[in-house]
């Protein structure tokens, strides 16, 4: 059977309300056209806008203007929402009184501030599994990638290893909360437990796992986060480091350039030292705020998001598991705790004609590829009996609904049954 999609009708767009428990509701955007709608199944690479983000956004529009530099009106409410978003991205992640928050573009550039910002004896510990953006930002020999075990207490004990091995001077371990390829959670505050009995700071990746969990620095006890507005159901172009102030406010600026020195004369410059220091340059005003209002949306709605994943999560894997020939991938020999998000190949099909069917002849959106994680794709699919260095990524998210799911699994069923 083959569905026919008219995709000039991708345009029109409708909501639906997913009920949270304080009995108010959580709305989100489902883009709908053709016959049978567009099935957006790749929240793990960017998430479609939430309406309340759209709302709020719209009504900004008119008021944005230049923040820190103007004393017009414009300017004023412009730097009030921008410097409030601090606050709304603390409370977000729980941090503690004393974190700073630096706006960043996403998660990549954060780390990379945050990479600029280690003083050059800082040894680095990262799993080699990670997104390249946790990955590759940290160079040189002070660097050490740690293999990812196949069970979250090795994984913990690899990090105790290596940090007893790591020479004295500032350590940082660098780790995910929830793997981009996998969706499943990596143990982090039993990661933290360990950095800190060796007087080590962590940095967490929470590119995925901020749009599905409640995030608390205090209770994790981590020292660093970074996040993406775009996975986080706000537009592109804002993300943020949040965490211990001093490390970023001994760094050189990131960033050199107006907003982030106190004073320029002939021959000196004095820089800020809080988080402008490495915003230098007009700032994405409009985008923070729709961040800032995203996290806020996404705080007051956790328990809805989670019943609503977890429940299309565990239909979509039991499907998968009836499909012939197709192998999940995981990080760990044992089931863990997960966010909506489930790579896997199929015997005999190649992961990019397989997406590119799905989004052809059922108007399946997801990923295929090695997910910026080639490591962890390689080495994945080598633990399935595969032999590729690609899988297709199925990611649900908020605007995800049973019919997706379903209409992925049937797609599968009938394009493995009919044959490559
Ligand atoms: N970390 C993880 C786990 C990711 O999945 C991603 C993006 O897919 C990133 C970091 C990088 O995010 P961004 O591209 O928004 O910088």
């Amino acid at each position: 059977m083959t569905l026919a999609i008219d995709r000039t009708q991708l345009e029109s767009r409708e909501t639906r309300d997913i009920p949270t428990v304080a009995g108010a509701s959580l709305r989100v955007p489902l883009v709908t056209g053709g016959d049978i709608g567009y099935a957006n199944l790749d929240h793990a690479a960017s998430a479609p806008c939430l309406d309340a983000v759209r709302a709020k956004v719209d009504e900004f529009l008119p008021w944005y203007a230049s923040v820190h530099r103007g004393a017009g009106f414009a300017s004023q409410v412009s730097t009030k929402l921008y410097e409030r978003t601090r606050d709304i991205l603390r409370r977000f992640v729980d941090a503690r009184r004393t974190d700073t928050v630096v706006f960043t573009r996403n998660t990549t550039d954060a780390f990379n501030l945050l990479a600029r910002s280690l003083s050059r004896h800082t040894t680095v510990i990262v799993f080699d599994t990670e997104h390249h953006a946790a990955l590759l930002p940290w160079q040189g020999p002070n660097v050490r990638r740690i293999p990812t075990p196949r069970t979250r207490l090795a994984a913990v004990s690899a990090v105790d290893e290596a940090l007893a091995d790591a020479p004295q001077g500032p350590r940082l371990v660098v780790v995910t909360g929830a793997s981009n390829v996998t969706g499943e959670l990596l143990p982090v505050a039993e990661i933290a437990a360990v950095a800190r009995k060796h007087g080590a700071r962590v940095a967490l990746d929470a590119a995925q796992l901020a749009p599905h969990r409640r995030i608390s620095i205090k209770e994790l006890d981590v020292d660093y986060v970074a996040l993406s507005g775009h996975k986080l159901y706000a537009p592109f172009g804002a993300g943020a480091l949040i965490g211990r102030a001093d490390w970023l406010r001994a760094a050189r600026p990131y960033l050199a350039g107006g907003g982030a020195t106190k004073l320029v004369t002939e021959d000196a410059v004095v820089w800020n030292t809080g988080p402008e220091r490495h915003e230098a340059g007009s700032p994405n005003t409009v985008g923070v705020y729709a961040l800032g209002v995203a996290c806020e949306t996404l705080s007051a709605s956790w328990d809805a998001v989670v019943a609503h994943e977890q429940a299309l999560l565990a239909r979509l894997r039991k499907g998968l598991a009836g499909i012939p020939g197709c192998a999940e991938l995981r990080l760990f020999d044992a089931p863990v705790d997960r966010v909506g998000t489930v790579s896997f190949v199929v015997d005999g099909f190649d992961p990019g004609w397989l997406a590119a069917v799905l989004s052809a002849e059922y108007g399946i959106g997801v990923r295929d590829g090695a997910f910026c994680a080639h490591i962890a794709a390689k080495r994945l699919i080598g633990v399935t009996g595969g032999e590729g260095q690609q899988a297709v990524r199925v990611s649900l998210g908020l605007g995800s609904t049973e019919e997706h799911v379903d209409r992925v699994l049937l797609a599968l069923r009938q394009i493995v049954a009919r044959g490559a």
